[in-house]
């Protein structure tokens, strides 16, 4: 079989469209960049190009995979966030460009208030905390419940070239943590647990559940962290929250009622409240 790059992008686009893939085009390209390590101007001038058998079954192993359902960061074992690569993997929720919003936020604060240190709790990928190491000063304790998780973190703490400055903690929020911070920062789960089987399968498929499920009212992990970070935060400690579009209002409250100051709801690019922030004397 004659399988040329140009007739193998087609088959795939195809495939990755009828399944109902949004990106299907760009998908297909990123796989064939991936399967022959090209880049993108190489692969339009190679488009005559045959692949050998193995390519052929590695870039039809890719677009299989991506068409029933797994999201193209998974596949390519990587993505970008804060201009950083991040290496993905399904122990990790895929970093997402909204949580950038979080991250600057924070770089600013962390200026503003000269912290130190932070701890950024259910790490992921690491995205957060690694991003606040490269860009600030600060030195960070990035704490997850899942081992795979954290090594996946540590790796891409190495592969950003901060691993010196983070420390890595298998942690159920604070269970095992005995330090203070002048910050704490989290994306922590805060989706309703009714809606999670309402999401695309990308996400409730093949994303971590214990990386979604913020319980009944999406609101537990807020509720808990503030109410126990009384006892991890320095004085005039900081408080940075992602949040989901629908509960600025309520993260506020549970900030309020725990004694945090100066309480902040910051939108995102779409206009909707995406960062909570708050300060506690
Ligand atoms: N902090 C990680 C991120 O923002 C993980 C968040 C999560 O798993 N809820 O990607």
């Amino acid at each position: 079989m004659n399988n040329t790059v140009e007739s193998s992008l087609l088959w795939a686009k195809k495939l990755l469209k009828e399944n109902e893939c949004e990106s299907y085009a760009l998908d297909a390209e990123l796989f064939m960049m991936k399967t022959l390590d090209i880049s993108r101007v190489k692969l339009f001038i190679e488009g005559k190009k045959v692949l050998s058998d193995d390519e052929y079954k590695k870039f039809k192993e890719y677009v299989e995979k991506r068409a029933s359902g797994v999201p193209t960061q998974y596949i390519l074992g990587s993505c970008e966030f804060m201009s950083l690569e991040f290496f993905v993997n399904p122990f990790t929720l895929i970093p997402r460009n909204d949580t950038e919003i979080l991250v600057e936020t924070a770089i600013e604060s962390f200026k503003k208030y000269r912290v130190k240190n932070f701890i950024d709790i259910g790490t992921g990928s690491g995205c957060i905390a690694i991003s606040l190491a490269y860009y600030t000063e600060a030195r960070g304790t990035a704490v997850d419940i899942s081992e795979g998780a954290l090594d996946t973190a540590r790796r891409n703490a190495k592969h950003n070239e901060v691993f010196a400055k983070l420390n890595f903690v298998l942690s159920d929020v604070f269970s095992n943590i005995n330090d203070k911070f002048d910050a704490i920062v989290s994306n922590p789960p805060y989706i309703k647990t009714d809606v999670i089987k309402g999401l695309m399968r990308e996400v409730k498929d093949n994303e971590p559940y214990n990386a979604l499920d913020g319980g009944d009212d999406g609101l537990y992990f807020y509720r808990k962290i503030v109410k126990e970070s009384v006892d991890y935060l320095n004085k005039n400690g900081l408080i940075l929250f992602e949040i989901g579009y629908d509960q600025g209002e309520d993260v506020k409250n549970i900030l309020v009622e725990n004694g945090f100051c100066d309480v902040k709801v910051i939108k995102d690019l779409a206009g909707l409240d995406r960062v909570v922030t708050g300060i506690k004397l």
